[in-house]
């Protein structure tokens, strides 16, 4: 059963500033992204990684999605 998506974003927090989190998506990935910090929490085998360290720069993100491919 796929997570919901909407009703984790209302739990979930950014681990760094504690702020909302907005919901990403691209080529199949989810990914939940704090605006404040410019990083993204990616959502792996449904499961969100709320983890500093695994956090993904946004600007890693958008150059690594659909439009990035050759
Ligand atoms: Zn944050």
């Amino acid at each position: 059963m796929p997570i919901n998506t909407e009703e984790l974003l209302k739990i979930l927090a950014c681990p760094i500033c504690l702020g909302d989190l907005a919901l990403l998506e691209r080529d199949g990935e989810t990914g939940f992204a704090c605006e404040t910090c410019r990083v993204v929490y990616p959502v792996k085998d449904d499961i969100p990684v709320m983890l500093q360290e695994e956090a993904i720069p946004r600007d890693t993100w958008d150059n690594t999605g659909t439009c990035a491919k050759s």
